[in-house]
């Protein structure tokens, strides 16, 4: 540790999670039924949706793309944080839970702010024009992350913002026999983000890890 850096901690994790707004009970509801529906429970921390609003609001954010839209909660917790024109345009691979986001962004606050289209990230992203996005969120499969990352570049537009999840690799980082089968590629994209000279970017250690970058 240097430069006054505090080690963060299970019990900050905690601290900061219990000061943080809680989720509200349509967000939890969704979390309930996923689970049900036997979809991963792997959805972004309260308090890393909180922290994403944040960035959001303060880059003036209103086209906001996401690759990995899983049940929907960050969709609808990102298209919270914009203006009422905004929108979000998500990618889901699984036809099975693109279907289950649909149909909690219809009857969410956000329905009509969150356009969810199910296909593969690297199918998609390559139709999307240049600079016609304020933000990006990565959270699909890691090994898709660097081409993902590559288009993102292209698409966000110059001082707009790109945050990437499970910087952590799901609390596998620095486990030598990692048994999570994306950790590798977690590193690697890591290393890449780490070197990439147009962003300035930084690990925020919230949720897994959250990679924020600014579009330089
Ligand atoms: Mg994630």
């Amino acid at each position: 540790m240097s430069d006054q850096s505090t080690l963060v901690t299970h019990e900050h994790f905690a601290y900061i999670a219990a000061r943080t707004t809680p989720e509200d009970p349509f967000l939890a509801d969704l979390k309930r039924a996923a689970d049900a529906e036997n979809i991963p429970p792997i959805n972004i921390a309260p308090e890393q949706a909180a922290f994403m609003q944040i960035m959001l609001k303060l880059s003036r954010a209103k086209h906001v793309l996401e690759v990995g839209t899983l049940a929907g909660y960050s969709a609808i917790a990102m298209a919270r944080a914009l203006p009422p024109d905004g929108r979000v345009r998500t990618i889901e691979l699984s036809p099975k839970h693109a279907q289950f986001a649909k149909s909690w962004i219809a009857r969410s606050d956000v329905a009509g702010k969150v356009e969810v289209i199910n296909g593969p990230g690297s199918d998609i992203l390559p139709t999307l024009a240049d600079l016609s996005y304020d933000a990006a969120f990565l959270d699909a499969d890691k090994a898709g992350y660097p081409f993902y990352l590559e288009h993102c570049l292209r698409i966000v537009r110059p001082g707009g913002l790109i945050m990437a999840d499970n910087a952590f690799a799901f609390g596998q980082l620095f486990d030598a026999n990692p048994t999570d089968r994306e950790a590798p590629a977690v590193k690697a994209f890591n290393e890449i983000m780490a070197a990439e000279s147009r962003l300035q970017s930084v690990i925020v250690p919230i949720g897994d890890g959250l990679w924020v970058a600014v579009r330089k």
